[in-house]
């Protein structure tokens, strides 16, 4: 039975950069050996970081003046790499979830931080809008997307201070003005590549700013400086992502990216909306492309298991909701085919005729 791929991440990646990787992974350029098994320094490895890095400025045409790393330590390690870095006295942190709950918490050790709102009381169903950013911040924090809430921030957004965002679940979903912030950072594992590899954007006269000693290892300037190299970095991942960088710009680039997303959320919300059975859990102007969340209606809140059941039988995978929402979450990353959206759709409106 064909498989639908809806796992929040690590999650789908175009066919091609897995048989290419796996291709590598038996035998990396004709060299006989396997990718896993060269020197990071390898003449030959060299280029695939060189190359990656430039089709990350070409994709998001990232300004003079900015570096493209590849780290290791996850989304997570930044939360505190970024305060580390960038904060001296006090920074600034929109709270819309479980990701920039951790955030906050990481920044807490190094100074003030202001939360200038939150939608906790809400569930995080929403992104709050009425806030003032205080002037006197070394950074605004956000996270675009909300992969556990659904919930997305779809424009840049304008601040007073430095901007940073946690882009692990939208980044190449759409084009981003990346002059607009200092430093952009996230996991790979969800439009990027495997897990393993972290990709930070960042400017580089934003750097050495605070007063602080900061470890050789969490300092971004050390991965400036050695090109990503200054330790063993994660090899196999970051071949996946020079093959999934080189699908997106041979499809059309993150504009074309931008169309297919929203073509695929705007078919599964009508979906969402129109069956008597679901309703989504975002608010409607918030709504992530990436992650569709969804519950059963109040009324039909017993049929829950068995929808999950039914589309699981039918090729459906990874939609059961996270337990902070429940219900289901369909994530509808870069590589998940139109296809597959139809085919929940349909399963969606085979179930509502049974009811
Ligand atoms: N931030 C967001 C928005 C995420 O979705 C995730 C993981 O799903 C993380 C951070 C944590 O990433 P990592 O597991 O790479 O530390």
């Amino acid at each position: 039975m064909k498989k639908h791929n809806f796992n929040a991440g690590p999650s789908i990646l175009p066919r091609e950069v897995i048989e290419n990787t796996a291709k590598a992974v038996l035998d990396f350029n004709d060299s006989g050996l396997s990718l896993m098994e060269i020197s990071h320094r390898a003449k030959d490895f060299q280029p695939v970081v060189d190359e990656a890095v430039a089709l990350f400025k070409e994709l998001l045409q990232i300004p003079e003046g900015y570096s493209v790393l590849f780290l290791g330590g996850g989304a997570s390690l930044e939360f505190c790499m970024v305060p580390f870095n960038f904060l001296e006295k006090k920074a600034a942190y929109l709270n819309t979830g479980t990701w920039s709950k951790k955030a906050i918490k990481e920044a807490k050790a190094f100074g003030e931080v202001v939360e200038v709102a939150s939608s906790a009381d809400a569930n995080f169903s929403f992104i709050p809008k009425d806030y003032t950013i205080p002037a006197d911040a070394d950074y605004f924090h956000i996270t675009t997307n909300n992969t556990i809430f659904g919930t997305e921030l779809k424009k840049d957004i304008d601040s007073p201070v430095p901007v940073i965002a946690d882009m692990s679940s939208d980044i190449f979903s759409r084009p981003i003005d990346v002059s607009k912030y200092v430093c952009i950072y996230g996991g790979a594992q969800k439009n990027l590549a495997p897990a393993g590899v972290t990709f930070v954007i960042v400017k580089n006269e934003a750097l050495g700013k605070v007063s602080r000693y900061i470890p050789t290892m969490l300092n971004y300037q050390t991965h400036i400086d050695n090109g990503s190299m200054f330790n063993t970095p994660p090899v196999l991942p970051i071949y996946a992502a020079l093959q999934t960088l080189r699908w997106i710009k041979a499809q059309g680039g993150v504009k074309e990216m931008e169309r297919r997303a929203i073509e695929k959320a705007d078919m599964l919300y009508a979906e969402i909306d129109r069956n008597k059975l679901f309703v989504g859990t975002a608010a409607k102007e918030d709504r992530s492309r990436m992650n569709i969340c969804f519950v059963m209606k109040p009324e039909f809140k017993e049929l829950e298991a068995d929808f999950l059941k039914f589309a699981t039988e039918r090729g459906m995978v990874g939609i059961k909701g996270h337990r902070s929402v429940g219900g289901f979450r369909a994530s509808c990353y870069n590589a998940m085919p139109k296809e597959s959206v139809q085919a929940l759709i349909d399963c969606m409106r085979e179930f509502e005729k049974l009811h």
